[in-house]
C-alpha cells in the first residue's frame, strides 16, 4: 500500500510537553492584556524570511538543495471562512528532530531573559529580540498547526492549542514540496486578521524590507455579465444553494424595461469565485544594499514615518546580527557585512540633528536602552544615545556627554533617580538637596531604565549613583564635613533607639546629608533593589517569590538633623526614651517616609487608621469617650502597636 494513501494511526502521533519555560510563556502570551497583536505577524514573516536565507545559503555550495523547490518566497492566504491565517514559505523547513527542539522542548536563554525584560517594562513586541519570536502566534491564535518539509526528511505537522503540550506526526496530506507552513487558527476575536486591508497594513507597517516577495492571496468572488440563452428565464437560473457554484442573479432590469427592451439583449450577473494575487513588498531591504550607500540621508529623506521604520528594520537586523544569525551576517550574495557596526554608526549620525533625534528616540529608546542591557560590546557606544530629562532640564532630554559637561568643579559622580513620572521624582525629597547644592540629578522614569542603569554602571568614568541609595556621597567642604560630623554625634542616641522601635522593618537608621525640607527618608542599600524596582516587581504576576525575599529593597531610615520634627523627637527621647508617643511618631514617621520614598505599604489600613487618630487629635476629639465618633472608625479596626497593649489613650500624650 503506497504511504500517501494511509490515515494516520494513533500511534503515528507524538505527545510532548513544553519546556515549562516555554509553557510559561505562551501562558504570558495568552493571558496578557495587550493591544499591538498585530506584531506576531512580523515574527511569522521573519522566521520565513530566516529560513529562506538558510536555504539560499546552501545553496550557494550546492544547488541541488533547490530542486525540491526554486522560487524562494513567502504566501499569506487568510481563509475567512475557516477563520484561519496561513504563512507559508519556501525555505529551509525543519526536519521532525528540529521541529521538537525549536518549537518547544528546548528553551533558549532569551526565554527566560524576556520575561524578566517584560517584568522590567520592556514590551512584548520587542519578543523577536530575544529568539522567542515563534510564540506571538498565540497572541491571535487559539491553536497553531505548523506543516514543514526539510531536504532531509519526511513532511511533518507539529501542532498546538498551547496548554503545555504539542503534538508531532508525519503528514501523509499534500505534500508543499520544501519549507513551512504556519496556520494560525484564530482566536474568535482576531478574525480582523483575515481581512485584506488589515493584513496588508500590517505587512506595510512592520515587514515591507523584507528581501522576498511576500504575496497575498485572497479568495474573492466577482459578478460577471453574460448573455442570457435563448429562452432562458432568470427565473430559471436561480441562486445555487451551494457556495461553491458560480452563482447567478436578476441584473436588475424591471419588470417595465423587460417589456421596453427586446428579449434577446438580456443580460444576467453571475458570481465568479477567484483568487486576487498581489505582492506586496516592493521595496528592497536597506541591509541587501551596499552598506557603504547607506547613509543618513538615505534614512531621513522620506518622511519620518517611513525612516523610522527603516530605523527599526535596521535596528531589528542589527539586534539579530548581534545574537550571531548566521543568516543575517551576509548579505544576499553571501558576503559577510557587519551591520551592526554600521547601524551604530548611523544613529550617531542621526542624533547629530537634534530634532530628527526626537523622533528617532521615541520610538527607539525602549530598544538603546535593552541594549544596553543586553550588549556589553556596544555598550559604550549605546550610552552616547542615551537622553534624559534632568533637574536642570525638564522640558529638554539632554545626552550624559551634556551633563558631564556641565558638572561641577568638585563632583565625582552622575547622579540619577530613578521613578514613576518627571513630577514625581522632580518633587522627591532625594533631589532637595542635590538641586539647593546645584547638582544635577538625571531622571529615569521609565521602568527600563532600573535594568539599563545596572548594567551601564558609569560614563566617562564617572560612577551613575543613584542618590536614593545609602552611602550618597556629596561633593562637600570642610566646613561641610565637621557639621556632619557634629550631627551624627548629636543624634547618635535617637539613630539607636529609632532602630530599635522599628527593629527589623530597616536595616539602619542614620543621619542624613541629603534632606531639606523633610524630616526623613528611606534610602536603599546598594546592591538591593530601588524603592522603584520594589514597585515594578511587586505589580508583576510573573514575580519570583525567592527572588522577592532576597531581593526586597533593604531599606535605611535617615533622619535631617536640622528638622524640627527630628529635633524635638530627639529631646523627648532623651528625656523619657520609654514615652509612648515616641515610640508611635517614628513608627508614623517610618510609614510616612515610606510612601513619600515611593515605597508601598504592606498594611495601608493600619497606616491610615494612625493618621485618622492624628486627624481626630488635631480635631480636639476624645477618642476613646463617647458620644460617638463621627469618623466611622469601628473600635476593633483600632491598630495595636508593638510592644503596646493598652491602646485606648496612648495618642492622647501627644502634645
Ligand atoms: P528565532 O527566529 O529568533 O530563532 P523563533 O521563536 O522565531 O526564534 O523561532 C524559533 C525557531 O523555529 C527558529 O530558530 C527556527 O529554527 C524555527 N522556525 C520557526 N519558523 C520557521 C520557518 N518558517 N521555517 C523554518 N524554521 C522555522
Ligand atoms: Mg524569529
Amino acid at each position: 500500500m503506497p504511504e500517501r494513501n494511509r490515515a494516520n494511526t494513533t500511534e503515528d502521533v507524538e505527545t510532548f510537553a513544553f519546556q515549562a519555560e516555554i509553557a510559561q510563556l505562551m501562558s504570558l502570551i495568552i493571558n496578557t492584556f495587550y493591544s499591538n497583536k498585530e506584531i506576531f505577524l512580523r515574527e511569522l514573516v521573519s522566521n520565513s524570511s530566516d529560513a529562506l536565507d538558510k536555504i539560499r545559503y546552501e545553496s550557494l555550495t550546492d544547488p541541488s538543495r533547490l530542486e525540491s523547490c526554486k522560487d524562494l518566497k513567502i504566501d499569506i492566504t487568510p481563509d475567512q471562512h475557516a477563520r484561519t491565517l496561513t504563512i507559508t514559505d519556501s525555505g529551509i523547513g525543519m526536519t521532525k528532530a528540529d521541529l521538537i527542539n525549536n518549537l518547544g522542548t528546548i528553551a533558549k536563554s532569551g526565554t527566560k531573559a524576556f520575561m524578566e525584560a517584560l517584568q522590567a517594562g520592556a514590551d512584548i513586541s520587542m519578543i523577536g529580540q530575544f529568539g522567542v519570536g515563534f510564540y506571538s502566534a498565540y497572541l491571535v491564535s487559539e491553536k497553531v498547526t505548523v506543516i514543514t518539509k526539510h531536504n532531509d526528511d519526511e513532511q511533518y505537522i507539529w501542532e498546538s492549542a498551547a496548554g503545555g503540550s504539542f503534538t508531532v506526526k508525519p503528514d501523509l496530506g499534500e505534500s508543499i514540496g520544501r519549507g513551512t507552513k504556519v496556520i494560525l487558527h484564530l482566536k474568535e476575536d482576531q478574525s480582523e486578521y483575515t481581512e485584506e486591508k488589515r493584513i496588508k497594513e500590517v505587512v506595510k507597517k512592520h515587514s515591507q524590507f523584507i528581501g522576498y516577495p511576500i504575496t497575498l492571496y485572497v479568495q474573492k468572488q466577482r459578478e460577471k455579465e453574460v448573455d442570457l440563452e435563448e429562452g432562458e428565464n432568470i427565473e430559471e437560473v436561480d441562486t445555487a444553494e451551494d457556495k461553491d457554484k458560480p452563482q447567478i442573479e436578476d441584473i436588475g432590469a424591471d419588470e417595465d424595461e423587460d417589456t421596453k427592451e427586446s428579449k434577446n439583449k438580456r443580460k444576467k450577473k453571475v458570481k465568479e469565485k477567484y483568487t486576487d494575487v498581489q505582492e506586496l513588498n516592493k521595496t528592497k531591504p536597506i541591509w541587501t544594499r551596499n552598506p557603504d550607500d547607506i547613509t543618513n540621508e538615505g534614512v531621513m529623506e522620506s518622511s519620518t514615518k517611513a525612516s523610522l521604520t527603516i530605523g527599526r528594520t535596521i535596528w531589528l537586523s542589527n539586534t539579530s546580527q548581534l545574537r550571531g544569525d548566521a543568516a543575517a551576517e551576509q548579505d544576499p550574495e553571501g558576503h559577510p557585512q557587519k551591520p551592526g557596526q554600521k547601524c551604530l554608526d548611523l544613529f550617531t549620525e542621526i542624533s547629530e540633528d537634534k530634532e530628527n533625534y526626537k523622533k528617532f528616540y521615541e520610538q527607539f529608546s525602549k530598544n538603546i536602552k535593552l541594549g544596553i542591557h543586553e550588549d556589553a560590546q556596544n555598550r559604550k557606544k549605546l550610552s552616547e544615545l542615551l537622553r534624559y530629562y534632568t533637574s536642570n532640564s525638564a522640558d529638554e532630554m539632554v545626552s550624559l556627554k551634556d551633563y558631564v559637561s556641565r558638572m561641577k568643579e568638585n563632583q565625582k559622580h552622575i547622579y540619577y533617580i530613578t521613578g514613576e513620572t518627571k513630577e514625581q521624582v522632580a518633587n522627591s525629597a532625594f533631589v532637595e538637596r542635590l538641586r539647593k547644592a546645584g547638582l544635577e540629578v538625571i531622571y529615569m522614569i521609565e521602568p527600563i531604565d532600573e535594568y539599563c542603569v545596572q548594567q551601564l554602571k558609569e560614563y566617562d568614568g564617572k560612577n551613575l549613583v543613584s542618590v536614593t541609595k545609602e552611602g550618597l556621597e556629596l561633593p562637600e567642604d570642610e566646613e561641610e564635613k565637621k557639621k556632619q560630623e557634629e550631627f551624627n554625634t548629636k543624634y547618635e542616641n535617637l539613630c539607636k533607639i529609632m532602630k530599635d522601635i522599628l527593629d527589623k522593618k530597616v536595616e539602619k537608621v542614620a543621619v542624613s546629608n541629603r534632606l531639606v525640607a523633610s524630616p526623613c527618608c528611606i534610602v536603599t542599600s546598594t546592591y538591593g533593589w530601588t524603592a522603584n524596582m520594589e514597585r515594578i516587581m511587586k505589580s508583576q504576576a510573573l514575580r519570583d517569590h525567592s527572588t522577592m525575599g532576597y531581593m526586597t529593597a533593604k531599606k535605611h531610615l535617615e533622619i535631617n538633623p536640622v528638622h524640627p520634627i527630628i529635633e524635638t523627637l530627639r529631646e523627648k527621647a532623651e528625656a523619657d526614651k520609654n514615652d509612648k508617643a515616641v515610640k508611635d511618631l517614628v513608627i508614623l514617621l517610618f510609614e510616612t517616609s515610606l510612601l513619600s520614598s515611593g515605597f508601598t505599604l504592606e498594611d495601608p489600613q493600619t497606616h491610615a487608621n494612625r493618621i485618622y487618630r492624628m486627624i481626630k487629635l488635631g480635631l480636639g476629639i476624645d477618642d476613646d469617650g463617647s458620644p460617638e465618633d463621627d469618623i466611622p472608625l469601628p473600635e476593633e479596626d483600632m491598630p495595636v502597636l508593638e510592644g503596646d497593649d493598652d491602646d485606648t489613650s496612648r495618642m492622647e500624650e501627644v502634645d
